[in-house]
């Protein structure tokens, strides 16, 4: 269940609804927004507050939410979730384009790769600082030498960043570098860095783990939520299947899905969904046609000297093909890029 209050509750009648709520034996979540603050209620039996609460001072409405993904659900928040990443509106109409290396491999390459992203069209930067490999001996990212030339790259072209965080001590680092913490696919259930980036109030964006049910997702988005953190972005990014032809198998029923389920903003990754470089054009187009309000595409000026992903990595030119029959596909479905 979830306690809307009005925008005219005062810090007093909040406080007098937390309290009565609690003392039937119910549990409190409230998220304090910038314009209203709402009330999860957790618990067994929650007659008490729909049978003695409806008329309390500063209650705007009482709306039971049947779904375990409360604050995630669009039970709670009907219309679409905007995002602002650093002036960038993610979730409207504009469809965002977040590109660049998966690693951060030199200064060169990743100013060179921002300045193509931005003449392409795409508005934000990505880049893996941090890199989880599933070899330990596999190149790890340049850690903080790669978020300054992420930041770099930033004051530059004005795009703001994406980069992966993957332990929970570096939240500050990241929040001074990065305008959107990227939660990797085998972090979605990381509980501890999704309280932290709860915590952060920083813009976030969520991969689907590649053996998690769409519900699993939404849950985890919800422990980012619990801590006041509306700023998640939710990413499908494949899930693993039978098929070995592909890398994953992109799960384009999970957008259409998570676009009806949640209000929060949907984006693809195709290249980490497919893993081959041929196939990502076709797929970003699909994906976008399903609902996606973006993609994440990894780029390289080399892909075949790419000390990472190289195989699913678009070159300069193929992205900047792609990102003209984007632009078409985004002008047909009322859209813009
Ligand atoms: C990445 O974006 O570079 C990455 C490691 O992706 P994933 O967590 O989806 O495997
Ligand atoms: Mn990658």
């Amino acid at each position: 269940m979830i306690v809307v209050m009005s925008q005219e509750a005062t810090p007093e009648q909040i406080e007098a609804v937390l309290r009565k709520i609690e003392s039937f034996g119910l549990q409190t979540h409230p998220i304090y927004g910038v314009q209203k603050t709402v009330i999860g209620v957790i618990g067994d039996d929650k007659t008490k507050v729909v049978e003695t609460m409806a008329g309390y001072s500063g209650i705007e409405q009482i709306i039971p939410i049947l779904k375990p993904y409360k604050f995630a659900s669009r039970e709670t928040h009907p219309q679409n979730t905007v995002i602002d990443v650093s002036g960038i509106a993610i979730g409207g109409d504009k469809i965002a384009i977040m590109a660049g290396p998966c690693a951060v491999e030199s200064r060169e390459q990743i100013l060179n790769t921002a300045r193509l992203v931005k003449m392409a069209g795409g508005c934000i930067l990505r880049g893996g600082a941090y890199k989880p490999r599933t070899s330990p001996y596999s190149f790890q990212g340049l850690g903080e030498e790669g978020l300054k030339y992420l930041a770099e790259a930033r004051e530059e072209t004005g795009l703001p960043v994406i980069t992966e965080l993957t332990d929970p001590r570096n939240i500050d680092l990241f929040c001074e570098y990065t305008d959107i913490i990227q939660v990797g696919a085998r972090n979605m259930q990381n509980f501890v860095l999704l309280t932290e980036i709860g915590r952060s109030g920083h813009p976030a964006l969520l991969k689907r783990g590649p053996s998690s049910k769409i519900e699993d997702l939404l849950l985890a988005a919800e422990y980012i939520i619990k801590e006041g953190n509306l700023n998640i972005i939710l990413c499908e990014r494949g899930i693993s299947t039978f098929e070995t032809y592909t890398r994953n198998t992109l799960d384009l029923s999970a957008v259409a899905a998570l676009k009806q389920l949640s209000h929060l903003p949907v984006v693809v990754d195709p290249s980490h969904s497919v893993g081959v470089a041929n196939l990502i054009p076709a797929m970003s187009m699909a994906s976008i046609a399903a609902g996606a309000d973006g993609l994440l595409v990894e780029i390289h000026p080399n892909p075949n000297a790419a000390l990472c992903d190289g195989p699913q990595s678009l070159d300069f030119e193929t992205f900047t093909n792609l990102m003209h029959k984007l632009r078409k596909l985004a002008a047909a479905i009322g859209r813009d890029l």
